[in-house]
């Protein structure tokens, strides 16, 4: 993956333990809690999203090293926050219930 180094951010909309939809790229529509937010890198960790094998050596005795699947980082921008009632990513969640039908009916 790119890493372009820009500034880091002050905040994001996202945060942790927030329900996201991922709407572009490997990990396109796939959907799941953030597990952790990178302002440096402007990246999220969703659970059990763009996973990935990560190999490990056993530093410590009595350590376990292999092959252990790790959740990969997707950028903040390819995310958006989920909303339940809508079943999809908005770039603003829905004040109320009633908002969401105005979306479902117009989609
Ligand atoms: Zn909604």
């Amino acid at each position: 993956m790119r890493t372009a180094l820009a500034a880091p951010l002050r905040k994001a909309k996202i945060k942790k333990g927030d329900q996201v939809q991922v709407i572009s790229g490997k990990s396109k529509g796939q959907n799941g809690e953030v597990l952790r937010v990178d302002l440096k890198r402007h990246v999220v960790f969703i659970k059990d999203v763009n996973m990935q094998q990560r190999h490990t050596k056993p530093r410590r005795q009595g350590e376990q090293g292999g092959i252990i699947p790790q959740e990969g980082p997707v950028h903040l921008s390819n995310v958006l926050t989920y909303c339940d009632s809508c079943s999809r990513g908005v770039r603003k969640l829905c004040a109320d219930t009633a908002q969401c039908k105005y979306f479902k009916n117009k989609k």
